[in-house]
């Protein structure tokens, strides 16, 4: 690293700043990366436990290529890590042949020729038991899926970045973010910092960046559940798969045993309410939330014990097309945001940090991010 490098201001070490730290760092530019909390913490988007990796997607296929990426840089941060961050024990969508979701990953596979399986009842009962199909319901399998571990990957790339240069500011949280002639000049803790490019990853934080407030971003709560399984060693990832179910009386994601306890599922059709701000973050549940994800376990995963052991809240931004925000933040030089991943940005934060760094140092980026342009929801756009 020289000092005639860029100095590169994130704020926010989520997964998303974790992993434009580590790109940015290993790339040669000078990193600061500020968070209000310290790596890992579970009062954003980044945590609890477990996070779904799938690579034949129903948000569409412009994201397959994006995921290929972010496959190879998750084995690459395994390596410099030394941390198991992915298993690839497979994905399953499981529902109605005629169910959106159902027909978005058979058409998304067919599309760009991806590896898959299709089990009906009777051979999905054989091979997963630990899910109960009705008659008629289909299982698609995606054999590249499967599970992230989110703490260990937001801490890792921060130790990969540091490792490359970059300085990690935890407990700094940025109150104030000014663009100066040709940089910008931060205040946290009373200290003031200046850089030559902002790289804005606040999560669902995002309402509370002035320099974001044109954004439609909604914050709202997601809440995992843990239910203890009855027989642990068949709720393993080497034997239950990442999964997506979606049936009548409930739609769920549902996660296999990491803590040698219990299955995380996090229940969809309970919604995901809309809060305020994430520091009104509620940590607990009302009992009428408790009871239906109860009956949606004692309905449709028949290995489990139908009472959460744990039950976690979380805070995600989501946008009203459901796409992240990335890209040259609109009416500002030297910028760029990445924001409002909508509650499926995780699986591909390291190709995030990817374009990241790539939009910083030369202004454009290989990868097709089209979708995802923050002009969309400004005047210009
Ligand atoms: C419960 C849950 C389950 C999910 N499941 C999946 C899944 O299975 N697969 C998947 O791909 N995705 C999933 N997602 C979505 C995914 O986890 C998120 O899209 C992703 O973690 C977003 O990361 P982030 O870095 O943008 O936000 P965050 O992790 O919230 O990070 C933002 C950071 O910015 C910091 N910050 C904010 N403002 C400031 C400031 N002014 N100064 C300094 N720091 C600041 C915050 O402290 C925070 O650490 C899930 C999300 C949740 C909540």
């Amino acid at each position: 690293m020289t000092t005639s490098a860029p100095r590169i201001a994130i704020v926010g070490t989520g997964v998303i700043g974790a992993m434009a730290a580590w790109r940015l760092a290993v790339r040669g530019a000078r990193v600061l990366a500020f968070d209000s909390y310290a790596p890992g913490h579970d009062r954003g988007a980044s945590a609890g436990e477990s996070r779904i990796f799938r690579t034949v997607y129903k948000e569409g296929g412009s994201y397959v290529p994006l995921l290929r990426r972010a496959g190879e840089l998750w084995r690459e941060l395994e390596a410099v890590s030394a941390r198991e961050i992915l298993t690839r024990c497979g994905g399953l969508t499981i529902g109605a042949p005629e169910h959106p979701d159902l027909v978005a990953v058979r058409r998304c596979a067919e599309e760009y020729g991806l590896a898959h399986e299709i089990l009906d009842d009777s051979a999905a009962a054989a091979r997963f038991p630990q899910h109960r199909l009705d008659p008629g319901e289909i299982v698609f399998l995606d054999p590249a899926a499967g599970v992230l571990r989110p703490e260990p990957a937001v801490q890792g790339a921060l130790a990969a970045a540091a490792s490359a240069g970059a300085e990690i500011l935890s407990y700094h949280r940025i109150d104030e973010l000014t663009e100066t002639g040709g940089g910008w000049r931060l205040r946290a803790n009373g200290e003031t910092f200046t850089a030559d490019h902002v790289v804005l990853s606040p999560g669902p934080w995002a309402p509370a960046v002035r320099a974001l407030a044109g954004f439609p971003i909604e914050v709202r709560r997601i809440t995992p559940c843990w239910f203890a399984a009855r027989d642990v060693a068949a709720h393993r990832p080497n034997r239950l798969p990442i999964a997506i179910r979606r049936h009548p009386d409930a739609g769920f994601s549902c996660f296999p045993v990491l803590d040698g306890v219990a299955v995380k599922i996090v229940p969809h059709h309970l919604g995901f309410p809309a809060l305020a701000d994430p520091a009104e973050l509620p940590r607990s549940v009302d009992a009428e939330f408790v009871r239906a994800a109860s009956a949606a376990v004692a309905r449709l995963l028949p290995g489990l014990v139908p009472a959460p052991v744990r039950i976690g809240t979380y805070a995600e931004g989501f946008t009203p097309d459901d796409h992240a925000i990335v890209g040259p933040l609109p009416g500002t030089a030297n910028a760029t945001v990445l924001t409002g991943f909508s509650g499926h940005g995780f699986k591909l934060a390291p190709v995030f940090g990817e374009i990241a760094a790539d939009l910083v140092l030369h202004g454009k980026t290989r990868h097709d991010i089209g979708a995802l342009d923050p002009n969309r929801f400004t005047r210009e756009g």
